[in-house]
């Protein structure tokens, strides 16, 4: 498949299972649960998972997965956020939607909804990155709420889902510029004004990533190369591992790559004034006037 016809392929099914999961979450669900779901909604559009898909709840920006077993339910009165990502032939779409389950923090939802079409708008090719990022802060900010400013979007390469490049949520100094052809994800945070607007790592998160290749041996050694195999350098959840690798042996080998770093582990991120966040995010190609949103 042509990469622009696999971006935007990506892009559909992202989509679609964003919203079709989306719509499914309620108070009282379990998130692993709701992790399996986009699991098995991807495989059967013919997608791969481009990392595992994150559940943030409240206060938790980014990184959320459920670990295996997970006994997390989605609480009543919370704001959650869905955060998909698809490859189809290493080519990535990353997508999400925050739902509220409280009427008073859905300002929340409509400022970084708000703040991701002014980016929208905002982004051709000779624009630089902080002038988009102006446009989301004012977005935000003129629905009475502020973005978080150290959580940017990001330039998505083949099998790399963070590949150097950021659109930053706020503006400042990040003056590099937008070229035709760029393929960039973009996600603005809103938090209340109040909020620090903030993020800083909080526990572990069940996610992932390839490290480096050591030797190491028996089941670590069937486990590095299994990881290797499925997921080269894209993030992968413990949970999926762990269901491959289902006997003590598996605990004790991912415990063993963890230890000799051919593996590392992602954080939660989390609102440093533990204010509540929501997030919205779409993946884009720049046109020669514009971008086209795979993940629309
Ligand atoms: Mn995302
Ligand atoms: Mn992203």
């Amino acid at each position: 498949m042509e990469p622009f016809e696999a971006l935007r392929e990506a892009g559909r099914i992202a989509s679609k299972v964003r919203d079709t999961t989306l719509a499914e979450i309620e108070p009282g669900i379990k998130v692993e649960y709701i992790c399996d779901l986009v699991n098995q909604r991807v495989a059967e559009m013919g997608g791969k998972m481009a990392f595992p898909c994150n559940v943030d709840i409240d206060h938790v920006a980014a990184h959320y997965c459920a670990p295996i077993n997970d006994k997390t339910v989605i609480p009543e009165r919370s704001l959650v956020k869905l955060d998909v990502g698809v490859h189809v032939d290493g080519y990535i779409a990353d997508t999400a939607k925050t739902v509220s389950f409280d009427p008073s923090y859905d300002y929340l939802v409509e400022a970084a909804t708000a703040g991701l079409d002014a980016a929208i708008q905002t982004i051709r090719p000779g624009v630089r990155a902080n002038e988009i990022g102006a446009a989301i802060e004012d977005a935000i900010r003129s629905h009475g709420a502020k973005p978080i400013r150290n959580l940017t979007g990001h330039k998505l390469a083949r099998y790399v889902v963070h590949a150097g490049k950021s659109i930053p949520n706020v503006n400042g100094h990040d003056r590099h510029l937008i070229n035709e052809g760029d393929v960039y994800a973009i996600e603005p945070f809103a938090v209340p004004s109040t909020a620090d607007g903030l993020v800083t790592d909080g526990p572990p998160s069940n996610i992932y990533r390839m490290q480096k290749r050591r030797s190491v041996k028996g089941t670590a050694k069937k486990m590095q190369k299994y990881i290797q195999a499925e997921y080269r350098t894209l993030p992968f959840a413990s949970r999926w591992v762990m269901r491959k690798f289902s006997s003590d042996k598996g605990v004790e080998a991912f415990q063993e790559l963890l230890y000799a770093k051919s593996i590392m582990s992602y954080p939660q991120l989390i609102e440093s004034s533990h204010a509540k966040v929501a997030q919205a995010e779409h993946s884009v190609i720049v046109t020669e006037d514009g971008c086209e949103v795979t993940t629309a």
